[in-house]
């Protein structure tokens, strides 16, 4: 007989570890499963840390998420006993009239944002490692920073496990069926599992396990660069503001020296290489620094010393680049959540809860009506 859980979840990521702890909160019997480590470099959650930005330039509508996204964090802080969000306050920048800093403002307003608006001089004479370009504008937030993205996933999984979740790690889901009776039966490299319900959080590897979403969950390769500064103390957390900024090359986002040597840079779709997640090339290459070296020569000249790290990574993106949670038709006891584009690690905390509602109530309090799979039809 397969052993029975009230959930499963499949992929101990960002979203997964979250959902895991929601459910085990709940007094749900759930079981995690993970093909890699916990935490693992394959997907798209490590490389020490992400951006977390409340003036949310992508879509106003983020920002009630994001409010409850803060509130979720500092409760897996305080389970954990350990710092995951350090505020450095953020900038999100572009020449006047672009589109990331109209709609970080925009969201500011409607939302009533406390934040402050600087121009370029402004902004490179009270963070000296910017340089921005004349004609830049700068919103400043100061609840913006950033995330220990493998640390959260550790404090996630150990809180699940302090509350009666089973995870294993290292155990591929190789398929899944919904029963006659309506339960859900998953089979491993290493057993078989039955399940009142199932959550799927797969990442990049998405398209391959959740039916219906092909094309709409596409994996992209993704390079992080970070450099040695000149002066580190002009990039430490408390003089340099994490950055999401649009250049004339493209839209790039940074952050403070933190975690490992060097000033830590990486540009949105940095080559717009497609993949499939498990071809990924994972090499970086003279080119992938160039490109990111080109950026901090022109905008941020102090880092542009010697390379201390290189990594690749992966987004998955969905056609309009905002995520897409729900269920695949006819199958409510299965939820998934994917196509989080590049943006999502910010909201894992949230979307640990929403899933946990989708299990346990079949809905949420939360406005995801913008994340329906079936605006792609
Ligand atoms: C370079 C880079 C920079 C980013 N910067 C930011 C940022 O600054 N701010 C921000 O908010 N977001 C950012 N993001 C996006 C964010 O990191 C992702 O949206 C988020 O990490 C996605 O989490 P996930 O749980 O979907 O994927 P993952 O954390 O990758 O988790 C998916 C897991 O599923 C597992 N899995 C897959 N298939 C199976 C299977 N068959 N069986 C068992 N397990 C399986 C995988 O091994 C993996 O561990 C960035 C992403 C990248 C790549």
């Amino acid at each position: 007989m397969p052993q029975a859980f009230n959930a499963i979840v499949i992929g101990v990521g960002a979203m997964g570890s979250a959902t895991t702890y929601e459910l085990a909160k709940r007094g749900k019997r759930v079981l995690g499963l993970e093909r890699f480590d916990i935490p693992n470099d394959q997907g798209s959650s490590h490389g020490v840390n992400r951006i977390i930005r409340l003036a949310y330039y992508e879509d106003p509508s983020y920002v009630p998420l994001m409010r409850q996204a803060y509130e979720l964090w500092s409760e897996i802080e305080a389970a954990a006993g350990e710092t995951l969000l350090y505020k450095t306050g953020s900038i999100d920048t572009d020449a006047e009239g672009g589109a990331v800093f109209e709609g970080s403002l925009e969201s500011c307003r409607v939302h009533d944002i406390p934040h402050e608006v600087l121009t370029a001089t402004e902004t490179n004479r009270r963070f000296p490692g910017y340089s921005l370009p004349e004609g830049h504008m700068s919103l400043l937030q100061t609840d913006g920073g950033f995330l220990l993205s493998e640390r959260s996933i550790v404090a996630y999984a150990n809180a699940s496990m302090a509350r009666g979740a089973e995870i294993h790690a290292r155990e591929q889901v190789l398929g899944w069926d919904v029963t006659g009776a309506g339960t859900v039966k998953v089979r491993t490299d290493r057993a078989e599992y039955e399940s009142e319900s199932l959550v799927i959080t797969t990442g990049a590897w998405s398209e391959q396990i959740v039916p219906g979403i092909s094309g709409n969950a596409v994996a992209e390769r993704q390079v992080l660069a970070w450099l040695q500064p000149e002066d580190p103390s002009l990039f430490s957390p408390d003089r340099f503001p994490v950055f999401n900024a649009m250049f004339e090359e493209g839209r790039y986002y940074g952050f403070p020296v933190f975690g490992i040597p060097g000033f830590k840079i990486g540009r949105y779709h940095h080559l717009d290489e497609q993949t499939n997640a498990d071809d990924l090339a994972r090499d970086v290459t003279a080119r992938d620094e160039e490109i990111l070296r080109d950026a901090v020569r022109r905008y941020f000249p102090q880092a542009n010393g010697p390379v201390m790290t290189m990594k690749t990574c992966m987004f998955t993106n969905s056609p309009d680049e905002h995520f897409i949670i729900g269920s695949p038709p006819g199958m409510s006891q299965v939820s998934f959540a994917a196509g989080f584009s590049g943006h999502g690690f910010k909201f894992a905390s949230v979307i640990g809860e929403i899933m946990a509602d989708l299990v346990t109530e079949q809905g949420t309090r939360h406005d995801i009506s913008m994340f329906d799979p079936a605006r792609f039809g």
